[in-house]
């Protein structure tokens, strides 16, 4: 039987969490919850494997919620949603226990990603090397010593991640969709490919013609 991990969302806006429930239910087991109260009742009574909290919330605030849970000793990972601009809120959202921060409004395709980041739990020891190249998952950077340090987006970092995990496969693009864009196409698997090659050197992903693609060998 398939099973679902379970995921905690709270978030008082009912239109957005209609539309963020919907988007992550075929990934997801969703509770949703529409104020702090409800989201630390739920929080207490059932295990989640990942929780995503509005930062702002009438009455009990994301991070009030945050801080009791962490005070219950859950660790459950947790990433907070919080208004464009507003440092603060991601300073103390961090500070309050949260694992990851997004700002509104964000891009589905980056909170799917950041929440399978969380779930996977990467180890800021992990260093991959591709060719001259390094990749850190952890930081979500890339390093030459001619092109100095280059900054992924989560997306482009799974999709990295994945390709270096078994760097002499080479994976298709329905491999590649199944495991980091699910529900996508070919289409943005090619995007994707293109964009960490704009960032860094054309030659970090290897086309391997009428089969897809694997980790290259840069200098
Ligand atoms: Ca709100």
């Amino acid at each position: 039987m398939d099973h679902k991990p379970r995921l905690l969302y709270v978030e008082d806006e009912s239109d957005i969490a209609s539309i963020v429930a919907e988007v992550l239910a075929d990934d997801y087991e969703i509770d949703v919850a529409s104020t702090g109260e409800e989201g630390l009742r739920l929080a207490l009574g059932r295990r989640y494997d990942v929780m995503v909290i509005d930062r702002r919330l009438p009455g009990m605030s994301g991070v009030d919620l945050l801080e009791a849970v962490r005070t219950a000793r859950i660790t459950t990972p947790a990433l907070m949603l919080t208004a464009l601009g507003a440092v603060d809120d991601k300073v103390s959202g961090l500070d309050a226990g949260a694992d990851d921060y997004l700002v509104k409004p964000f891009d589905f395709a980056e909170l799917r990603a950041r929440l399978r980041a969380l779930r996977r739990g990467r180890g800021p020891g992990d260093r991959r090397e591709i060719g001259d190249w390094v990749f850190t998952p952890a930081s979500q950077a890339l390093y030459s010593p001619a092109a100095g340090r280059i900054t992924l987006t989560p997306a482009e970092t799974e999709l990295l991640e994945l390709l270096t995990s078994s760097p002499e496969h080479v994976f298709t693009r329905d491999e590649i969709i199944a495991s980091v864009f699910p529900g996508g196409s070919g289409a943005t698997v090619d995007t994707y490919v293109h964009y960490i090659r704009r960032k860094s050197t054309p030659e970090i992903i290897e086309t391997v013609r009428a089969r897809g693609y694997r980790a290259g060998t840069p200098r």
